[in-house]
């Protein structure tokens, strides 16, 4: 088994509630130092020109349609270039707006292999925190809360369409603070009442608080905790191919509903077969 050379941080604005040095210490657990490099946006440019290509690009990968895959990185117009800056920045919020993980993903590839070409083999491992949310294009095989139709004669859409996610593990590995609220489903019940709440125009704020800890918020005080979890997903995925683990007590388990979440991903044991195979990569 190969042996992990270098495990790189980089935050890109996520939830202030995500403590990185906790992320540090529970890789620590484990046998691996993890260097934090700060923020992305003062990491990778080297100049004012690069900065502003960066943005463009990462507006680019903005999806326009969720029911149609981004084919290329569109070019944005200027008023989007400037609201990207300042998402960069940290100075707006990228509420409301899904990207396409996948064309993401490969333009920080291109920008961060070129920066750090030494540091772009098997055995590094980059991880990436961000609120940015983003999505996949394919059939329903994830549950998410996005365009979620609850009655019963419709059943869960299984259509191809973007699906957000938490994490898309890869080089480099995005795991999204805004993703692990928006992605996994809450309790069934819950939707059945947000149809209800929403017929009746009720504040769906009331909805929340009645179902409060039973799933995660974007200021909750878990996410530390249970993106750890997704962490250890990237990290298998860079040394064995497989993010995932079969056991439901393991948290590798791919989870679908914020239920499931806050049982394994939150507790953040490994099954014995994963513990032991964590060992021989430090
Ligand atoms: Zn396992």
């Amino acid at each position: 088994m190969a042996k992990i050379e270098g495990i790189f941080i980089y935050s890109d604005y996520p939830s202030k509630s995500l403590s990185i040095p906790k992320i540090i210490n529970c890789l620590k657990e484990y046998g691996f130092s993890a260097q934090y490099r700060g923020d992305l946006f003062e990491f990778l440019p080297e100049s004012k020109d690069e900065a502003f290509d960066l943005a463009r690009r990462i507006a680019g990968t903005r999806i326009l349609d969720i029911t149609s895959p981004l084919d290329e990185i569109h070019e944005p117009t200027y008023e989007e270039i400037d609201l990207e800056i300042s998402r960069l920045t940290g100075k707006g919020i990228s509420l409301g707006v899904l990207y396409d993980g996948l064309w993401l993903q490969r333009m920080l590839y291109k920008n961060m292999a070129e920066k750090v070409p030494h540091e772009f083999r098997s055995g590094f491992i980059h991880l990436i925190f961000t609120s940015r949310l983003f999505g996949t294009y394919e059939t329903g095989g994830s549950l998410t809360t996005l365009p979620l139709d609850p009655r019963p004669d419709r059943g869960y859409p299984r259509s191809q369409r973007y699906h957000a996610r938490v994490v898309l593990t890869g080089i480099p590995s995005l795991i999204s603070t805004s993703g692990i609220v928006e992605a996994p489903a809450r309790p069934k019940e819950y939707y059945w009442l947000k149809a209800s709440f929403m017929q009746a125009g009720k504040d769906l704020s009331e909805l929340d608080l009645i179902y409060k800890g039973r799933f995660i918020e974007y200021d909750d005080s878990r996410i530390t905790s249970v993106l750890s979890s997704y962490v250890l997903q990237a990290i298998f995925y860079e040394m064995t191919g497989n993010p995932f683990c079969d056991n439901p007590s393991c948290c590798l388990y791919n989870s679908h509903w914020q239920e499931e979440i806050l049982k394994v991903q939150l507790g953040g044991e490994l099954c014995e077969e994963h513990r032991d195979m964590i060992k021989s990569f430090s």
